[in-house]
């Protein structure tokens, strides 16, 4: 299993980084094999209980890998200060100082505010190879991450704005 999970990483972080662009120190974007297990996540809830939780477009987004319409979600434009936070759990996921305006239609963030904030899934759906971002503490889907962002990282988390909850700073 581990030797199966360390080539996960290898492979992916050969198809996702471009390692003459990306500095040493930056993000490694690596498959969290566990994740699909959901076991190591710390948030336990039924099907049922999400669905009691959140609106619907959050479940849709965060339970069933949903994703929203482009420009139509309610942080892609946004420019105020503050942290955004999972909307399936609160953890804090991003933070406006990684904010960027990527002309793609949903929020995109250079970083997340924690590389432990969040975990990776190669996801193979919809005939593309994707690496899926998750929360790390409940395993909501947030959306994917592409290596196609602005240096130094050279990173896009498109985000869903649905999968969060926005905390303005004053
Ligand atoms: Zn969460």
């Amino acid at each position: 299993m581990r030797m199966i999970t360390a080539a996960l990483i290898i492979s992916l972080s050969i198809s996702c980084l471009q390692p003459d662009t990306v500095p040493a120190d930056s993000v490694a974007v690596v498959v969290d094999s566990t994740k699909t297990k959901m076991d190591s996540t710390s948030i336990a809830k039924s099907d049922e209980e999400w669905r009691k939780t959140l609106t619907p477009e959050q479940y849709y987004i965060l339970r069933q890998k949903g994703t929203e319409r482009p420009y139509t979600g309610k942080y892609w434009n946004s420019k105020e200060t503050g942290l955004y936070k999972c909307a399936g759990c609160q953890a804090p996921l991003f933070t406006s100082d990684q904010k960027f305006d990527s002309h793609c239609g949903w929020p995109s963030f250079s970083l997340p505010w924690d590389s432990a904030a969040v975990a990776y899934t190669r996801d193979t759906s919809h005939g593309m190879i994707r690496t899926e971002v998750t929360c790390k503490k409940c395993g909501g889907h947030l959306g994917h991450v592409f290596d196609d962002g602005p240096p130094p990282t050279n990173l896009r988390y498109c985000i869903n704005s649905d999968a969060m909850i926005f905390e303005k700073k004053e």
